[in-house]
């Protein structure tokens, strides 16, 4: 396994820079996910990492060494697509074996890895079969044991569980996750949904418009956003325009509209200083509570609740408090409140971050 590093990395195609100068370093071993909207520049930085594209600027490192000029094949690469590419009139162990056999490993040595691939990804007993005998989900995982037979020291997956149903992806997280564990090799993962990165990673690259927004863990891309693109692409938030009246040892002061005076946690509040900031309530955050309940230790206004969306576990409102409509994703209770009621929307102020205004 290898650390990937990228130094001031550019791509352009002609006129247009889908890649803007960007610097991003990866641990040995870590599973970091690039995420974002369609269109914002990861898997043109996959691709640069892998060798399929040529940088226009910057430096690529991959265990220390710059691979700029290194093709794709010595790159000692284990990449996953989208549509698993696999070879189908090929047997499953032969797809599988592919990477080996151009690698100077005897039949023998290649016999027990594939097996060894095989019962890692559990499914020992399907090497005779064809891909197209397999489902999905099965197919996916042989295309993620032709990929780590090798050995690789990077691995790199390129949305590998788009195409699979809502129930097998889920499955497939917890799978991925457990053989990048257990195999500890450098992983870049491509998605751009948000709930896979939350789950899988040990960093998130959260990009956008060919730009790299904010690196952190998911705890700390989803409590302490740096940019309201990142509050909002992690989840809904609302965001309140305000005033930093003070910042002090533990809290940032700020007033807003509606809500008067909110202390925000310093750890949160990162980039504030006195003047325009902007306050991040998640909707996750925002409680919809009885016009007259007690609201002792947390912050409230007066709202409307104007649309109710179900969501299974939970459900989604959309309410009007002042001027402005809010939205709250809370769990589903006995009788959520219908359309027209009048309640309070609540929160406590250790649940919001603060952004420059
Ligand atoms: P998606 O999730 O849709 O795959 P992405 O974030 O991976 O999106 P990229 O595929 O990296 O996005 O594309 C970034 C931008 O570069 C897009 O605007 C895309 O149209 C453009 N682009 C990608 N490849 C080329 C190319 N070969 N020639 C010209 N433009 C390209």
């Amino acid at each position: 396994m290898s650390s990937v590093v990228l130094k001031n990395i550019v791509k352009r195609f002609g006129s247009y820079t889908a890649v803007h100068p960007s610097d991003l370093e990866i641990q040995e071993g870590d599973f970091v996910t690039l995420l974002g909207p369609s269109g914002c520049g990861k898997t043109t930085t996959l691709r640069m990492i892998a060798g399929l594209l040529d940088p226009s600027e910057g430096e690529i490192l991959i265990g220390g060494k710059r691979v700029n000029d290194v093709p794709i094949h010595k790159r000692n690469l284990g990449i996953v697509f989208q549509n698993y590419a696999l070879f189908p009139h090929k047997t499953v162990a032969d797809n599988v074996a592919f990477g080996l056999k151009y690698r100077n490993v005897s039949k023998d040595e290649i016999a027990r890895r594939v097996e060894e691939a095989l019962n890692l990804v559990q499914l020992p007993h399907v090497g005779g079969r064809y891909p197209k005998e397999l489902s999905g989900g099965q197919q996916q995982r042989i295309a993620l044991a032709r990929a780590i037979v090798i050995e690789p020291d990077v691995l790199l997956l390129d949305e590998p569980l788009s195409a699979l149903d809502a129930n097998l992806r889920e499955d497939m997280r917890v799978e991925l996750k457990r053989i990048q564990h257990q195999i500890g090799v450098t992983t870049v993962f491509v998605t751009h949904d948000q709930s896979e990165a939350l789950a899988m990673s040990d960093r998130i690259v959260v990009m956008s418009g060919g730009r790299i927004e904010q690196v952190g863990t998911p705890e700390e891309v989803y409590n302490r956003p740096r940019s309201e693109f990142v509050a909002n692409f992690l989840g809904a938030s609302n965001i309140l325009d305000g005033v930093c009246r003070e910042r002090g040892a533990e809290t940032a002061t700020l007033e807003v509209p509606l809500f008067g005076t909110v202390p925000v946690p310093q750890d949160k509040a990162a980039g504030i200083s006195d003047g325009p900031a902007k306050l991040v309530l998640r909707a996750e955050k925002l409680t919809l509570m009885d016009a007259r309940a007690d609201i002792t230790g947390m912050i409230a206004a007066d709202a409307t609740v104007e649309t109710v969306d179900y969501q299974g576990q939970t459900v989604r409102y959309f309410v009007r408090a002042g001027d402005r409509s809010f939205q709250a994703i809370n769990m589903i209770n006995e009788r959520p409140f219908p359309e027209g009621s009048a309640v309070k929307i609540a929160f406590r102020s250790q649940d919001c971050a603060a952004l420059p205004g």
